[in-house]
């Protein structure tokens, strides 16, 4: 059974498949995802105050800053139900964000401890260059999978337009400057598990269950 006070947040640059192992992940221990993206969307297609609120933020072209982000994640945690563990999956991305999640863990007697899939840059660049998407669920495909179409949906994979050199480089050099720090705090608080994540999918997934065990007995 999950433990209801230890959440996980999971990083990895992109291309180091954290979506997927996250998904297994959260399966195994019975957690809640968070994922930031689709949480926005969610929100923002609701009816809420808060989701107006993002709307408009977003239509204008802005950024939704940090303590709006809180409200999303408030809002999220005030309807978990029973005792439940979440995996935050694109939260934090700054350090900022980071002391102002740990704050609002800490509110709700909530703890967090963070897990880092692990890959290069030149891995990451590799993969990038070279993976598909599926059309239909937005399922990441890496070059070994040979077919054409997406083995959960059907849809059909395509190459990501903006999965250009520039503009990988442009969010691995995002991940370094904001994300990477934030990554080193955990480290430093002895709170980071990190796995290889340049292995097969199964010995990622492998490698991450046997580390995170512990955290959930
Ligand atoms: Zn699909």
């Amino acid at each position: 059974m999950a433990n209801k006070n230890m959440d996980i947040i999971l990083f990895g640059m992109q291309g180091s498949g954290k979506g997927t192992q996250g998904r297994y992940l959260a399966e195994k221990n019975g957690l809640t995802i968070f994922e930031m993206g689709g949480q926005l969307r969610q929100i923002i297609e609701s009816d809420s105050p808060l989701g107006e609120k993002i709307k408009g933020i977003v239509q204008a072209g802005n950024l939704v800053d940090d303590d709006t982000i809180m409200e999303v994640v408030k809002n999220f945690l005030s309807f978990l139900s029973g005792e439940k563990a979440v995996l935050f999956d694109g939260i934090p991305r700054t350090v900022a964000q980071s002391e102002k999640l740990l704050d609002l863990l800490a509110k709700y007697q909530r703890d967090a401890f963070a897990v880092l899939i692990k890959i290069s840059e030149d891995e990451a660049i590799k993969r990038l260059t070279q993976r598909r998407v599926c059309e239909g669920c937005k399922g990441v495909y890496p070059p070994s999978y040979k077919a054409d179409t997406c083995e959960h949906c059907g849809g059909q994979l395509v190459v990501r337009h903006d999965d250009n050199l520039e503009s990988i480089q442009r969010r691995l050099e995002n991940y370094k400057n904001e994300t990477l720090p934030v990554i080193n705090s955990f480290y430093e608080r002895d709170r980071l598990i990190e796995v290889d994540g340049e292995q097969s999918i199964e010995k990622v997934t492998k490698e991450m269950f046997e580390k995170v065990d512990y955290l959930f007995t």
